[in-house]
């Protein structure tokens, strides 16, 4: 919650008003820590990894902020934490910033400085299907893992002139579902289709990329998602039956907080 750049969506008040919410429902939170370097190196090049480091870069949507560096390496940091408890628990959640699903091999962008999600996957060394909710292609995720075996990437996203603007197709391990607004019904059918294909993988672990502006009212993204839907999707995850390990990316509404809540009593469906 310390960092900010004033006006930006990505603000300490997503996590804040996630925390609070989850605290009046009971939910217990576990604290973690910064990251290693040799952590990112799993996904990332050096040349970023030291561009971070000395805050020389410019991206107009990610902001180069003081101390950002610590900052990305805590969020690698939960999303490890969460590979941790997932190994006990079999289910977990990371509520951190910043997102990640953006950031590829040498590029931030979209928000994302490090591919939180990416380096646990590759750091649990395990047979993994990630499931990419956000309402964003996750570019830099399948730029990561794009042609490795062990990983099959799933993402539901927005089409046509929407950012990353990738994602328009199928390649390899890599299955893209590109929709337009507003599609409940057939953003439905993709994570249907989704889930038989990940059955049919049977993987180790489940890593999710849990975005939430596909929610109907998101101030800047949005697919027509109800929030009551988002129960469903977990629903149907939890039914999978795996060690499922969920990372937060996007979700920019006031909503932010319920969607989370009925994700994660979807998930504890099966618990
Ligand atoms: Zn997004």
């Amino acid at each position: 919650m310390e960092y900010e750049s004033p006006g930006h969506p990505e603000s300490p008040e997503r996590v804040k008003n996630t925390y609070e919410f989850l605290n009046t429902k009971g939910y217990e939170f576990i604290d973690y820590d910064y990251c290693q370097e040799e952590d990112i190196l799993l996904c990332h090049t050096q040349e970023l990894i030291d561009s971070i480091k000395s805050n020389n870069f410019f991206d107009p949507d990610t902001p180069n902020l003081p101390g950002i560096y610590d900052y990305a390496r805590l969020s690698v940091g939960g999303s490890l934490k969460a590979l941790d408890i997932t190994n006990k628990e079999r289910i977990s959640f990371a509520l951190i910033r910043p997102p990640g699903h953006h950031a590829s091999k040498s590029k931030l962008g979209g928000f994302c400085y490090f591919n939180n999600i990416a380096i646990t996957v590759r750091k649990s060394l395990k047979k993994c299907a990630i499931i990419d909710i956000d309402c964003h292609h996750g570019n830099g995720t399948q730029d990561i893992f794009l042609g490795d075996d062990k990983v099959m990437y799933f993402s539901i996203h927005r089409n046509g002139y929407f950012y990353p603007g990738t994602g328009t197709e199928s390649i390899r391990n890599c299955m893209n579902y590109p929709l337009h607004y507003p599609s409940e019904s057939d953003w439905l059918k993709a994570f249907n289709s989704i889930i038989s294909k990940v059955r049919e993988f049977s993987p180790e672990l489940i890593a999710v990329s849990a975005g939430f502006d596909t929610y109907q009212d998101d101030p800047i993204a949005g697919l027509g998602l109800r929030e009551d839907v988002y129960e469903e999707i977990g629903k149907e995850i939890s039914n999978l039956s795996k060690p499922t390990l969920c990372v937060l990316e996007g979700g920019y509404s006031d909503k932010l907080p319920v969607c989370l809540f009925n994700f994660l009593k979807g998930l504890e469906y099966s618990t």
